[in-house]
């Protein structure tokens, strides 16, 4: 049989290990006394208010979505102050970026990302048979002036992770004011802010206010799955031009944004009282994570987003000392990071529970 050559070397993506899977493994009865910290999954749970609307929906699941997410876009147009046509929804923020590379790359094009940025980038590159440039790093932070340096006539689009996930670096307004003006007309700036939500409010740059003004290279990725909470429901959006959107709306499968999904969505941008919790536990948790790892003499990155990376020495191993004491974190030697776990901030006691086990190991 004849396949796509380059589908066989398709990198193949390493999830958190999930609760049940690491019960099952080390004979743990209990899976509640497990703490999951290894996806940025946000601990407080879902929104009480998305709950009460997803049991509404749940009579109406016989029906197909609405696949144009009417409501949705009429909702956080207004909020976001944007046209509903400057936006589209996604299975996940994850299903934008590959929208994104059925619009943008073929063989012989590129993207332009950073070193220690979000692996799916590599994965949708090699997904298309394009190239996955990977300009350098600067301190665990993106360096825009490398990625530009970067660019190829042949560059399709520069992938920014603002908060980058997993350094929790940013890079600053004025720096991307900077690079917008510097970046040719010919790339698409690709900003995925995952971790939007989290960020001080002085650090937050204002991209949506570009495409306010009509800007056609920049796009703004969002999601439900951190700060809302909603990863279960895999659904996330994309803010950009009207024509770009157009184009991305054209590789979209007609339902590809369930009904519950939307549904919860809806109810938790109402939900302001959920998200303040939300932010105000993960500040603290970083304060006290940064405060443990300075009293156990232990190197990290400081924060903007809700997880924190670590030099433990051996990662791989820390983390296998941590399941055993069922706590599951992330290792980070697949992102060049061999002495780095980068783990999640839960609960005020959850935060507790790992910097004791961490203490055990150390
Ligand atoms: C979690 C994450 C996403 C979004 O994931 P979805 O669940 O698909 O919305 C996107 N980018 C980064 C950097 C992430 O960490």
């Amino acid at each position: 049989m004849k396949t796509n050559e380059w589908i066989s070397s398709v990198p193949v993506y390493e999830p958190g290990r999930p609760i049940e899977e690491v019960a099952r493994e080390l004979g743990f009865a209990d899976v509640s006394e497990i703490i999951k910290v290894a996806s940025n999954e946000n601990e407080l749970g879902p929104s009480p208010k998305a709950m009460k609307a997803m049991a509404v929906a749940a009579t109406e699941m016989h029906r197909y979505p609405d696949g144009g997410c009417f409501y949705l876009k009429d909702k956080l147009s207004a909020k976001l102050g944007v046209k509903p046509q400057n936006l589209l929804f996604g299975s996940g923020s994850n299903e934008l970026i590959e929208f994104l590379g059925h619009v943008y790359l073929r063989p012989g094009t590129n993207l332009v990302m950073s070193e220690g940025a979000f692996v799916v980038y590599r994965l949708i590159a090699k997904l298309f048979n394009a190239q996955a440039i990977a300009a350098p790093m600067k301190k665990f932070a993106h360096d825009l002036d490398a990625m530009l340096a970067a660019v190829t006539p042949e560059t399709r689009m520069v992938i920014i992770c603002n908060p980058n996930n997993p350094t929790g670096t940013i890079v600053s307004p004025t720096k991307i004011k900077e690079f917008l003006k510097k970046l040719p007309s010919h790339v698409l700036a690709v900003f995925d802010e995952a971790y939007f939500e989290f960020m001080p409010d002085e650090t937050k740059p204002d991209l949506i206010k570009e495409i306010q003004k009509g800007r056609e290279n920049v796009v703004v990725l969002r999601t439900f799955s951190k700060a809302y909470g909603l990863a279960g429901l895999r659904i996330g959006y994309a803010v950009g031009h009207e024509n770009l959107i157009a184009l991305l709306n054209r590789v979209r499968q007609p339902f590809n944004v369930n009904a519950m999904a939307m549904a919860a969505a809806l109810a938790a941008l109402d939900d302001d009282k959920h998200l303040a919790k939300t932010r105000t536990t993960n500040f603290q948790g970083l304060e006290l994570f940064m405060d443990g790892f300075r009293k156990l003499g232990l190197d990290y990155v400081p924060s903007y987003a809700n997880f924190i990376l670590v030099k433990t020495g051996n990662g791989r191993q820390v983390f296998g000392e941590l399941q055993k004491r069922k706590v599951i974190v992330r290792p980070m030697d697949g992102y060049g990071l061999p002495e780095w776990i980068r783990i999640t901030v839960g609960t005020s006691a959850q935060n507790r529970a790992v910097l004791k086990a961490l203490k055990e190991i150390l």
